[in-house]
């Protein structure tokens, strides 16, 4: 592995959330028995993001996925949805009982309500988008038993997935809906109060952070309601003025 891949390699592991990395200590040397097949020092390990990556091959890796625990009670992998060219991704935290049903993110309540946010303020921004312009996913892609929120083990396996779905799409700007797609693509502790409002980015690429649709539908969260729409102006002209 030449310093560039390896420089690579590490990045990939901070964007999963890795802190720190330990050197193995330096093993013996052992010399091998005769017949022992010696592996080639120059072998190549496949890059855990594939160089021209596409959501089919994305979607073709996950296959049947049973990777961790979510995979048992699910009824269908909800991949993600929209334009696969899209400027602007929208990421959810994971399916719920429409979604597993369905196998397509945010159609139920919230995501009635995600639509009805994108499609109204783009239309009263002057800005001719529909749902299908953009691209929208979860965090985790099979649905968490009573819709708990996804484990840090669970969000690890399936992220490498969504960070693959978003280096493959390269959009203008990313929208994290609610602190757990907040913490799968920033780290960090902080809720969605601290970072809604403000640019951040996800791998060079800018991204904002704003209330989780569910959230904004329980009617002691109006004022929030507001705060949302003013998020999602933000990113709108930033993406499409
Ligand atoms: N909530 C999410 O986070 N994602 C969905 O797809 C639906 C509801």
């Amino acid at each position: 592995m030449n310093p560039e891949q390896l420089r690579q390699r590490l990045e990939f592991y901070q964007d999963l959330g890795f802190k720190d990395i330990y050197r193995r200590p330096q093993q013996p040397i052992v010399e091998p028995p005769v017949e022992m097949k010696i592996i080639p020092p120059d072998i190549q390990l496949p890059s855990l993001v594939p160089e021209n990556d596409t959501l089919e091959r994305i979607s073709a890796d996950i296959g049947d996925c049973q990777r961790c625990r979510l995979c048992k009670g699910r009824n269908k992998i909800v991949f993600g949805v929209g334009d696969p060219g899209a400027k602007l991704v929208f990421v959810g935290e994971g399916p719920g009982a429409d979604e597993d049903e369905q196998g397509i993110p945010f159609v139920g309540r919230a995501g009635q309500l995600l639509t009805q946010m994108i499609e109204g303020t783009s239309a009263k921004e002057g800005i001719p988008l529909k749902r299908g312009d953009v691209y929208i996913c979860n965090v985790v892609k099979c649905r968490p038993p009573e819709n708990r929120t996804p484990e840090p083990d669970e969000m690890e396996i399936c992220g490498q997935y969504l960070f693959r779905q978003l280096s493959a799409i390269k959009p203008k700007a990313i929208c994290a809906l609610g602190s757990t797609a907040a913490k799968a693509l920033l780290g960090g502790k902080d809720g969605v109060t601290k970072l809604r409002g403000k640019w951040h980015k996800w791998n060079d690429i800018p991204l904002m952070v704003t209330y989780h649709p569910s959230y904004l539908l329980r009617p002691y969260n109006q004022n929030a309601k507001r705060e949302s729409w003013e998020d999602l102006k933000k990113v709108l002209h930033f993406v499409y003025d």
